[in-house]
């Protein structure tokens, strides 16, 4: 299966960003496709990629285990990157 990024451009359908450039793209700020150089940005479904973190921080609050602290922290990192560039598609700036 291949690992497929969401990274197209809601106005010319091709690839918009680099993987990394998505990661710092939220709601309230855009970047310009490089194809078309038209605003894109990502729905308020981008807050999902802050429940793992969430979840983590209050799952390991009272662990007195740091390397499994650290563990599950990093888990949710990776999950949320995960949502973040597989899950939430660019949308055109409003
Ligand atoms: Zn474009």
């Amino acid at each position: 299966m291949k690992y497929r990024l969401e990274l197209t451009c809601p106005h010319c359908q091709q690839p918009a960003l680099r993987w990394w450039q998505k990661l710092t793209l939220w709601p309230v700020n855009t970047r310009l496709c490089q194809q078309c150089h038209r605003p894109v940005t990502t729905s308020l479904a981008t807050l999902f990629t802050l429940l793992p973190l969430a979840s983590a921080l209050f799952f390991i609050k009272d662990m007195q285990h740091l390397p499994l602290m650290i563990m599950i922290w990093l888990l949710a990192v990776l999950v949320a990157l995960h949502v973040q560039l597989t899950l939430i598609p660019l949308i055109k700036k409003p």
